[in-house]
């Protein structure tokens, strides 16, 4: 049976990934950290069958402890802080974590397997924010690095860790580069999330008005539980490699406005919609979309559902969600 430990097994993508992961036969270990962290329940309800450990990505020795404990054939680290709009507020933080973090999880592999460090496989969450001011469309793993804002910033420095560690010591480390993806299971401070949640709301007479950012800037946003299958795909490969995962297609915020109202059945969302300079970003990206041929070549990963499809899935969630009130059991 293998052994696979998950960093951020409390988030959107830990949860989709030891679903999978378990649906394989693997034994899956995941990390908490925190003290009684509120998020644990969720995570013994939704994947019973995983182990949970407790550790941070800042504390260097209760990684290698998850190590000793899991003896893992394959770590995907997936811990970070992870909202962009945070990442200015709580730089320092975010360096710690979503950078120095992933250098942790590697130092450690590396001492915690000595010569065999490349037997156990490495996954980095990498993502589509290191573009940022983008110099290609679309981005592929070729283009240059120019990220806006201190989580991309972040996320460069855990990507070219990733690669300098596969070509240090020999190891097995695969930088997944993610662009948006999304879920009901999506944390409510994202945009998508934000605006799935909101409609529900103004459908079921709960709340007015939803406040948005700028609704011009676009994105390439595809389904989570796609893509955490190309992160298993990308550590059965022979060797680690880095690899974009994306649509290929772009909607604006606007885009998803009307195609989520239009779920709820209300046709005009202009009276329902304001915006607010608090919610737009110091420095803006107006545009990201992927080059996924490299995912698709190597890997033979394909997404499943495009964006239509992902917003319907969440705005009906939501619907449920709120009409079954809090307990209804859906994140
Ligand atoms: P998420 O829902 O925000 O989950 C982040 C996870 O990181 C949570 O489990 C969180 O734990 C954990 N975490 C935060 N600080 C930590 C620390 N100090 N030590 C250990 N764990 C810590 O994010 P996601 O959407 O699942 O994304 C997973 C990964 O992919 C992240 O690294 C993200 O940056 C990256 N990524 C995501 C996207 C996307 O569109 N979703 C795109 C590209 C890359 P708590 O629950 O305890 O806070």
């Amino acid at each position: 049976m293998p052994r696979a430990l998950i960093t951020g097994i409390t988030g959107q993508d830990g949860l989709y990934l030891a679903e999978l992961l378990v649906s394989k036969g693997y034994e899956v270990y995941g990390l908490i950290r925190g003290q009684n962290n509120p998020k644990a329940e969720l995570v013994a309800r939704t994947v019973p069958d995983v182990t949970v450990l407790t550790g941070d990505l800042t504390d260097l020795s209760s990684l290698l402890r998850a190590l000793q404990v899991s003896r893992p054939d394959e770590v995907y680290n997936l811990g970070a802080v992870s909202f962009v709009a945070y990442s200015w507020e709580q730089a320092t933080l975010t360096t710690e974590v979503t950078a120095k973090g992933v250098l942790n999880m590697l130092e450690a592999i590396r001492v915690y397997a000595g010569s065999d460090a490349p037997a156990v496989r490495f996954y980095q969450a990498s993502s589509s924010e290191m573009f940022g001011k983008a110099q290609q469309t679309p981005q592929s793993e070729r283009t240059l690095l120019w990220p806006r804002s201190p989580y991309g910033v972040a996320k460069v420095f855990g990507h070219y860790m990733t690669i300098n560690y596969r070509e240090s010591y020999g190891m097995h480390a695969s930088s997944g580069i993610l662009f948006n993806h999304e879920s009901p299971r999506r944390g409510p401070e994202f945009v998508t999330r934000k605006v799935s949640l909101g409609v529900a709301a103004i459908k079921l007479g709960l709340q007015d008005t939803l406040v948005m950012g700028n609704l011009d800037a676009r994105r390439d946003w595809g389904f989570a539980g796609d893509y955490v299958d190309a992160m298993w795909r990308m550590l059965q490969q022979p060797t680690g490699g880095d690899f974009v995962v994306a649509t290929g297609e772009t909607y604006s915020i606007r885009d998803l406005l009307d195609t989520a109202f239009a779920v709820a059945g209300i046709d005009d969302w202009t009276p329902h919609v304001e915006q607010d300079q608090r919610f737009f970003r110091p420095a803006e990206i107006d545009v990201l979309v992927g080059d996924a041929s490299r995912a698709h070549e190597v890997l033979g990963w394909k997404p499943t559902i495009d964006f239509t499809g992902l917003v319907t899935m969440m705005v009906e969630s939501d619907l449920k969600r709120l009409a079954d009130g809090p307990d209804s059991g859906l994140r």
